[in-house]
């Protein structure tokens, strides 16, 4: 592909309407004019690495089925005060962010010991070190497809490192538009932001939306308020499954607005522990405590795995504890709250989502004599003992198989009830 150069704004390049076609049209052969528009990754697309993800001509993202022997994935790396996720879903994999300057031989073993060896995309958010900054380590090792930057070109120190190493893959930065879609794999992601400029760097961040089956994940860079409102005002669907919570859980960012459209399951945090600028923000916490989310921060829980079958999501977590909530957001994990993210149960460093209460997995008392759980979102029901159970709040019981299969659940694929 011929490298796009530097664009001053995606306004001055785009037709009114750029979205390239997603589901059911997957004929977008073309879209990928290489300037300042996000390709589509159809198959067939020179661009593409011969990825396992063969399988995406009929099954459309965002709504139908995955195909049998998909894979969705997500690792929230613990970058430490700086923001780093790598997503892969059926071979393609998209990078957004990759830490602080000093995170990049991290970055680089990261997606060695992955066996990353081609980025799809990689999505600088915004110009700031955190964020871009250990970028070069994903270069140095994985060739890339598209860089998504909201800028062309940047006078920060670590932007311009970056683009060195662009150049010398023969790679331009694609600024994208809101309102772009393309795929990963079966995947389909959808920017949602910036709408506008801003003198605030942080929101000028992409804002990006993944979609894989049922299930959703809302990137945000480090937008704040003055972003966020900017996307409400779209009226785009924000509702997702997982948040990473803009700006390392800034008071400034999440707003109850914003909150309130997005409704997450979950939030994830890249945070430092302790004297982190005052993040995240006690005001940011309590807004998704409000909102019932589970919380996940890398400073508490390091690299956090998502796991997506296109209906649930299973976390894993580096440090093996379970997520917060409730009043634990706030407070972090109670002192009994570690031994509660796995005795005796499958995988090391896996938290059970809804397990967080250390009365779920001790004693045997609570809902276990009930033969069947369900999660009245996904309409899925599970054995009590299943990875993927779903929260407190969403959860129905049943003492029979017939009585869920009866109200329309069905059954869980991981413990097969
Ligand atoms: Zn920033
Ligand atoms: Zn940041």
């Amino acid at each position: 592909m011929v490298a796009a150069m530097a664009f001053a704004s995606c306004s001055n390049q785009q037709p009114p309407d750029p979205a390239v076609p997603l589901s059911g049209q997957p004929g977008a052969e073309g879209a990928d004019a290489g300037n300042g528009q996000a390709p589509g990754p159809e198959d067939g697309d020179g661009s593409l690495p011969g990825g396992t993800g063969g399988t995406d001509g009929t099954g459309g993202p965002g709504g139908a089925d995955n195909p049998p022997g998909s894979v969705f994935t997500i690792w929230f790396i613990d970058v430490g005060r700086a923001d780093s996720a790598l997503v892969v879903c059926d071979g393609h994999a998209m990078l957004i962010d990759g830490g602080n300057p000093g995170d990049s031989s991290l970055i680089y073993s990261f997606l060695q010991s992955h066996g990353i060896r081609h980025l799809d995309y990689i999505v600088a958010t915004h110009p700031h070190k955190d964020h871009v900054g250990g970028l070069p380590g994903a270069l140095n090792f994985a060739t890339v497809g598209t860089v998504l930057s909201p800028v062309g070109t940047s006078d920060l120190k670590a932007f311009e490192i970056m683009s060195k190493y662009l150049d010398g893959q023969g790679i331009g930065v694609t600024v994208p538009c809101a309102g772009d879609e393309f795929r990963l794999g079966t995947a389909s992601v959808k920017i949602l932001g910036p709408i506008n400029d801003s003198e605030d760097t942080n929101n000028t961040s992409i804002v990006l939306r993944v979609v894989y089956g049922k299930t959703s994940f809302l990137f945000t860079g480090d937008a704040g308020r003055e972003e966020e409102a900017d996307i409400l005002e779209t009226g785009y669907d924000l509702k997702s499954t997982v948040l990473k919570v803009g700006h390392h859980g800034s008071n400034s960012s999440t707003t109850y607005p914003f909150l309130r459209e997005v409704m997450p399951d979950y939030a994830v945090i890249p945070v430092k522990e302790e004297g982190s600028n005052g993040v995240p923000g006690e005001k940011a916490l309590s807004r998704l405590r409000d909102a019932g989310a589970a919380v996940f921060r890398t400073d508490v829980h390091g690299t956090v795995t998502c796991v997506s079958d296109g209906e649930t999501v299973i976390f894993t977590t580096e440090k093996n504890v379970a997520p917060l909530t409730g009043q634990q957001i706030l407070d972090g994990p109670d002192v009994a709250a570690p031994g509660s993210a796995a005795p005796g149960s499958a995988a090391p460093g896996s938290a059970t989502p809804g397990s967080a209460a250390p009365s779920d997995t001790e004693g045997g008392a609570g809902q276990n004599h009930y033969a069947y759980i369900g999660n009245i979102n996904s309409q899925v029901f599970h054995s009590p003992g299943c990875r993927s159970l779903p929260l407190e709040k969403n959860r129905v019981y049943f003492d029979e198989r017939d009585e869920a299969v009866a109200k329309g659940f069905r059954p869980c694929g991981l413990c097969n009830p």
